[in-house]
């Protein structure tokens, strides 16, 4: 049976900024059959395309024109490589229950990625990363539909352009492909990765000495869990979507010029000329934290997140964000790049 096509619906409960959006056409796809089906409907009505998965990492304006896509596409498969596991998630499937289920099942190496929500189909798109770990280092492919010809491929790792919060698909590329479900390798025995800083500083707050015997990537992924839960404000009370800005990448000299005159900014190198800047820090030190701009807000614990105060519109996000990167800019010759991806019109 096709799917409905629905014509005027409301978005405010797909998006985890809960902002009023109402999208022109929208469709809920739960199989590749369904998927050709909306395609088609699209272009046969010359209807523009808009892929939503759990709408954790959008900003929605008024009006999204065209066809949105909700990907609800399920199902896990697996199958043991010697002391591997190689599993393939339909792109729908959630993100955290993901990471949940493999420990279930003792395969490792998404423990430090557990708690990030959307989907799991969403993930390469900025190549999702958290507490040491990118999304990069554990994906083998994605399958997808590419949007030019309608053809059904397979995406290796290597081909998808990796980079912090950047992959193939996002900015230039948004849109040209509907990934519909990920390939991942896991491991049966757990190389855990717990040297960044905050995680390190828990668990060894927790276990006094860290050893191969009181470590685990259960301990791991609930360490991550309660570090998340106290420093991330949880959507439901405060609607909002995760960091608001990518921490800036600088080079040496900008680095040394900034160390000039503000000694204390924290970077962490990631490669030999280049240093990452934490934007928490800059946006802080503007004072951005914990203001308020009609409906809309900076976090007050965590300058990184911008939060609807209940009836905030996009064109506040907006403003608000405007104001912060002009401030950044001006204090520390930065410009701040957003991290989720603005859809619509008013
Ligand atoms: C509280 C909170 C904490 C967060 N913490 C982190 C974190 O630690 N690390 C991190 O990396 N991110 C984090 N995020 C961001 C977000 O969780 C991720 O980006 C997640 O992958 C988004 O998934 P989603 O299903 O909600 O995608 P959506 O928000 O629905 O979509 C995001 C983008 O992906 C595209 N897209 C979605 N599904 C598909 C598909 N199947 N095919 C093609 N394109 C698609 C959309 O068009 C859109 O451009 C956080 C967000 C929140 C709200």
């Amino acid at each position: 049976m096709n799917p409905k096509v629905l014509k005027t619906y409301h978005l405010d409960e797909f998006n985890s900024f809960s902002l009023s959006s109402v999208a022109e056409y929208f469709c809920s796809i739960c199989c590749s059959e369904d998927l050709r089906y909306a395609l088609d409907f699209a272009s046969r009505n010359n209807l523009d395309i808009t892929i939503l998965g759990e709408g954790t990492n959008v900003i929605l304006n008024q009006k999204i024109p065209g066809l949105v896509l909700k990907i609800d596409i399920k199902g896990k498969t697996f199958k043991q490589e010697g002391q591997e596991i190689v599993v393939e998630v339909g792109a729908g499937e959630s993100w955290p229950s993901l990471v949940d289920w493999t420990l279930g099942k003792s395969w490792y190496g998404l423990e430090n990625l557990s708690l990030i929500p959307g989907t799991a189909g969403a993930a390469p798109i900025q190549n999702i990363g958290a507490f040491g770990v990118e999304l990069s280092e554990r994906l083998i492919s994605v399958k997808a539909v590419f949007r030019a010809t309608g053809e059904t491929i397979e995406i290796g790792a290597d081909e998808c352009d990796f980079g912090y919060r950047h992959s193939r698909f996002k900015r230039n590329g948004a849109g040209t492909h509907v990934i519909t479900a990920i390939k991942l390798r896991l491991y049966k025995q757990a190389k855990l990765n717990y040297s960044y800083p905050s995680l390190k500083q828990a668990l060894l707050d927790k276990l006094g000495t860290m050893t191969d015997d009181n470590l685990s990537p259960r301990l791991i992924s609930d360490t991550v869990k309660q570090l998340r839960q106290k420093n991330l404000p949880d959507p439901v009370h405060w609607p909002n979507a995760g960091s608001f800005f990518k921490n800036p990448i600088v080079d040496r000299e900008h680095l040394n010029d900034l160390l000039a005159s503000h000694p204390k900014l924290p970077y962490f190198p990631v490669a030999d000329d280049l240093a990452k800047v934490p934007a928490a820090w800059m946006i802080d030190h503007c004072n951005f934290r914990g203001y308020k701009y009609k409906n809309v807000g900076v976090h007050k614990s965590h300058a990184l997140v911008l939060v609807n105060y209940g009836s905030g519109s996009f064109s506040e996000i907006v403003e608000l964000s405007d104001l912060i990167k002009n401030s950044v800019e001006k204090y520390f010759s930065v410009r701040l790049i957003i991290e989720p991806t603005l859809y619509g019109i008013d």
